[in-house]
């Protein structure tokens, strides 16, 4: 028997969830445009009578980009540390979030204590998806509180009834004697640390004469738990089988999507006060919620407060796995391939970093670990006339000339299959870096 934190909207056939939003959409608009002075430029040009009855009729609002909040943060005062889009009076503020940076200059969101309310009740809705349950004492590694994975994820925890041991921040080997000693049972990290962990979890075991009570992962802060070989590193370094992807966004909720039992892609879990969308990045145009479809995801947040976001371009792009699920949740399913920022162009060809990542290792998973870097020459690159720089870890030492051929292998196998160009560094087993938040699959060298 399938449990849910919120029955009624999880279960509730979609279309009827998306109606049900649009109104909660419609309803926004006019204090929207009163609070916002971003929205009441952008919204200059919208029927002020305009009615949101279906997801399509979004499409008669504008799309609100990053550079629009960038802009709108430049634009602050004493009475508006956040800027243009500060929707509320500042003493009305409980908490300031930021971005973790990695794109750029951290963008500040701000909360009101019913926005930190609904910030902790949708959190919890996805670890709940994702397997979480009061009993369950869960490990939190990311660093810093302020970030969108730090505090929110910390109250959503809580918000379940599971115990918060926030070992974030410590040094990696102390955090995994910690997570021996306060017998955690759950984790959540990145993909990246998930797989360290696993490598050095038996070793910490015999250190502290503790048997592991880790049960469940959840992936969060990166993608690539939708990698299958990943997944099976992961699960046998740790015995578990409990393995759950998830994903949101610090600009709108910084948990909105959860893995249910299936661990076959995420569903939307923010039913409550976030309208999704899918849209092709290139013309903007909605696309349908398909099995197989894909495309970029689109926000509408109607229940935030202090800045708030409608039709905000994530940048994230999905695939949609399903639109049906036997535990019953009527949202679709997905698996995010990427960031539509990553997206690099070889000599006209499009790829995704993450595209090459996982047929490398869907291919060599046996002889390289399950990780990547690309190398660009500037944050700014896109195009590549040149091979791309790859660096991947051989799982057992290597002499020279196999390192050699097996670099050769990746290389022709990538050209191959995707039509780029890349050359490949084999690295020793331990050459890249693990880290517990944001690990880059993309890193910038300067020539
Ligand atoms: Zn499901």
């Amino acid at each position: 028997m399938t449990e849910y934190w919120n029955r009624e909207l999880e279960t509730l056939p979609w279309p009827e969830v998306e109606r049900w939003q649009a109104g909660q959409v419609t309803a926004m608009l006019p204090a929207l445009r009163r609070r916002s002075r971003l929205y009441a430029r952008l919204h200059a040009g919208v029927a002020v009578d305009v009615a949101v009855r279906s997801a399509a009729d979004l499409a008669a609002l504008p799309l609100t980009l990053k550079d629009d909040l960038r802009a709108a943060q430049d634009d602050a005062s004493d009475d508006q540390p956040f800027g243009a889009n500060q929707a509320v009076p500042r003493d009305a503020i409980v908490q300031a979030i930021s971005s973790s940076g990695t794109t750029g200059r951290p963008l500040y969101y701000a909360l009101t204590a019913r926005d930190v309310e609904t910030f902790a009740d949708a959190v919890a809705n996805v670890w709940f998806t994702a397997g979480v349950r009061q009993g369950d004492i869960v490990a939190h590694l990311v660093g810093l509180p302020m970030v969108a994975g730090g505090l929110p994820y910390a109250d959503g925890f809580r918000r379940v009834g599971a115990t918060l041991c926030w070992l974030g921040g410590l040094p990696s080997e102390r955090i995994l004697r910690e997570m021996r000693h306060l017998r955690v049972t759950t984790l959540l990290a990145t993909t990246s640390f998930a797989l360290h962990l696993a490598e050095q979890w038996d070793e910490i075991g015999r250190a502290t004469g503790i048997a592991s009570s880790l049960r469940k992962v959840l992936g969060g802060g990166e993608p690539g738990m939708g990698q299958p070989e990943l997944r099976r590193r992961i699960s046998e370094g740790l015995r578990l089988g409990h393995v759950r992807d998830t994903m949101g966004l610090g600009d709108v909720i910084p948990s909105l999507w959860g893995e249910c039992e299936a661990q076959d892609g995420m569903h939307f879990n923010g039913q409550r006060y976030v309208m999704v969308e899918l849209i092709d990045p290139e013309t903007g145009q909605a696309a349908p919620w398909r099995e197989g479809a894909s495309g970029e995801i689109v926000y509408s947040a109607f229940a935030r407060d202090a800045t708030p976001v409608v039709r905000y371009r994530s940048r994230d792009h999905a695939v949609v796995v399903a639109t049906t699920c036997a535990c019953g949740r009527t949202s679709p399913r997905i698996r995010c391939v990427g960031r539509t920022d990553d997206m690099l162009i070889y000599k006209g060809m499009n790829v995704f970093p993450t595209a090459i990542r996982d047929l490398v290792v869907e291919r060599f998973g046996s002889r390289i670990e399950p990780l990547l870097r690309l190398w660009k020459t500037s944050r700014e690159q896109v195009r590549f006339d040149d091979a791309i720089a790859v660096e991947v870890e051989a799982s057992a030492a290597l002499a020279d000339a196999a390192r050699a051929d097996l670099a050769r292998a990746i290389e022709d196998t990538v050209r191959a299959q995707l039509q780029v160009r890349i050359a490949v560094s084999v690295l020793e087993r331990g050459g890249l870096p693990r880290s517990a938040y944001k690990n880059a699959l993309v890193a910038v060298r300067e020539p």
